[in-house]
């Protein structure tokens, strides 16, 4: 592969640009210790992209907590090396960009082949844990897979992305994470003109069903084995993510089967904490599903406001097939997708539905604990069902906003009826007065102190709301980015009560409705 046209100003190839940032050592010059794990797949499986330069880049958000869990400087990330790095408009020593192929169901139809339109794997570092990250730019210019695509990503969904990805961190559930955003003046048109950005982000794999579905359903003629590549793509994901699956031992069963089913129960337990915040994903198709159970693909994404269980929060998704509360059956209909495309390797249908079972009871039993978190409550009793039954009804009846009244729902329990800021969120007050009582008689043996604090600590006081975002975006289009930077600081803490910031946890605004956020990004 040769090098990008802009290669000739690559400052890392010249240590003595670098001056005093080199001698602080930031990690990925100093010593860059990338490793290419996806690559060694083979050429099949992706295509070497160059980077397409971005003009005049600057920084629009940095997240401190990722650099330092890459251990990565933070003068480093203060840098015109990294500026120029990570928009793509040099080429990082050691890294080798590359466009992975893959294909998916897209609202429920075979969409054939896909694959990395515009994201770029540079390849992949340790964490300060010791564990590979995989490193993307996303945004970085057109691939083989682009299609009709400009390989770009606007301002307004890489500001959404990268905030979204630190939210859901924060709030302890299993995403991709972002590193930066660089923005351009430089025009990108999609309904109107925008401007480009480019995203950094990371994940331990970013191999999705959709993966699994190309290689499946691909003509074979090339390969000397029946279903060599769909193997080679699932020991790859065994050896490096799913190890305890790798042991060659028939009695333990068949180890495609295995995966299977251990990635069912991580999609069940992700769609347990989406559903028990209320988030709301907006394009779950396969090939926006990870193998690993992360939340990936930032698009048309929404936490709710009011309670709508029937929410559609992508303004593209007319039949609503992404509806709020159709996200567990449709995240077990991308995992028949999914062991649809193994079956090969499972070679028995019975085998491949069985490793899928399981799905429902981990589902069921993960939202029963997160709900019951939620409420503070310390044991389970069977009544408890019926208990988050009977509230979830009647916030939806009363489209109650959701944060909000966990929120005050947790402060309530430690003052009792000494305000009375829940039942003011309900028009029937009668029904929530008799929820709020049996709710009291439930809680009655536990410490209400304690209960509070436990309940402060899972249901957050900020989430990235949409008209939130929004007013970041709009500060952003004037270059003013300090917006996103509070929002960022918010949200990496969202369960504290930063004082002063109360606005940014309170109800939306009538503007917020009038939002329409869709897959164009
Ligand atoms: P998404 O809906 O963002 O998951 O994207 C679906 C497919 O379209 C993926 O293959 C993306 O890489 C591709 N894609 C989306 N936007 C663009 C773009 N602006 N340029 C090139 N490919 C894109
Ligand atoms: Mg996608």
């Amino acid at each position: 592969m040769s090098a990008p046209d802009c290669h000739s100003m690559n400052v890392f190839n010249d240590l003595t640009h670098l001056g005093n940032e080199a001698a602080i050592g930031p990690k990925l010059y100093a010593q860059p210790d990338w490793s290419h794990r996806f690559a060694a797949l083979g050429s099949a499986f992706f295509t070497e992209v160059k980077p397409q330069p971005l003009p005049a880049p600057y920084w629009v958000g940095r997240s401190a907590r990722v650099a330092e869990t890459m251990g990565l400087n933070e003068v480093w990330l203060h840098s015109q090396q990294a500026l120029h790095g990570l928009s793509g408009n040099t080429l990082l020593p050691g890294t080798r960009p590359l466009a992975s192929v893959y294909s998916g169901h897209q609202f429920g139809v075979w969409a054939g082949q896909l694959g990395d339109g515009r994201a770029l794997l540079l390849g992949d570092l340790p964490d300060t844990f010791g564990h590979r990250q995989e490193v993307q730019l996303k945004g970085a210019g057109t691939t083989p897979y682009s299609r009709m695509g400009d390989g770009r990503a606007v301002l307004r969904s890489s500001i959404r992305e990268f905030l979204c990805s630190e939210a859901m961190a924060a709030l302890g559930i299993a995403t991709s994470r972002a590193l930066c955003i660089i923005g351009s003046d430089a025009g990108v048109r999609r309904e109107t003109m925008e401007t480009a950005a480019v995203v950094t982000r990371l994940a331990p794999s970013f191999i999705r069903f959709g993966h699994f579905e190309h290689f499946s359903y691909q003509t074979q003629h090339s390969d000397s084995t029946p279903h060599q590549k769909l193997r080679r793509l699932a020991d790859h994901v065994i050896a490096q993510h799913y190890p305890e699956f790798q042991i060659n031992d028939a009695s333990l069963g068949n180890p495609y089967a295995s995966l299977l089913q251990a990635v069912s129960e991580r999609t069940a337990r992700l769609m347990a904490q989406w559903q028990a915040v209320g988030f709301c994903h907006g394009v779950m198709n396969t090939d926006n599903m990870s193998i690993l159970g992360l939340t990936l693909d930032y698009g048309p994404f929404q936490f709710l406001d009011a309670y709508d269980p029937a929410h559609v929060c992508n303004h593209s998704d007319t039949q609503g097939r992404y509806a709020f509360h159709k996200q567990p059956n449709v995240a077990f209909w991308n995992l028949h997708c999914l062991a649809q495309a193994l079956l090969p390797l499972i070679d028995d249908q019975d085998n491949a539905l069985a490793a899928l079972e399981p799905y429902r009871t981990v589902f069921s039993v993960e939202l029963q604990q997160q709900m019951r978190a939620k409420l503070g409550l310390f044991d389970a009793v069977e009544q408890d069902l019926d208990l988050i039954d009977d509230l979830m009804q009647l916030l939806a009846q009363e489209r109650v906003d959701y944060s909000i009244f966990w929120r005050r729902l947790s402060h309530w329990v430690a003052a009792m009826d000494a305000n009375h800021s829940v039942r003011d969120l309900f028009l029937d007050r009668a029904a929530i007065d008799a929820w709020l009582q049996r709710y009291l008689l439930r809680i009655a043996t536990q410490d209400s102190a304690q209960t509070s604090r436990t309940m402060l600590r899972t249901n957050p006081k900020f989430v990235l709301r949409n008209h939130l975002v929004e007013t970041a975006i709009k500060k952003a289009r004037t270059k003013d980015f300090s917006g996103v930077a509070t929002l960022l600081t918010l949200l990496e803490t969202p369960f504290d009560e930063h004082p002063g910031y109360d606005a940014y946890a309170d109800f939306p605004p009538a503007w917020a409705s009038s939002l329409e956020i869709s897959c164009s990004s």
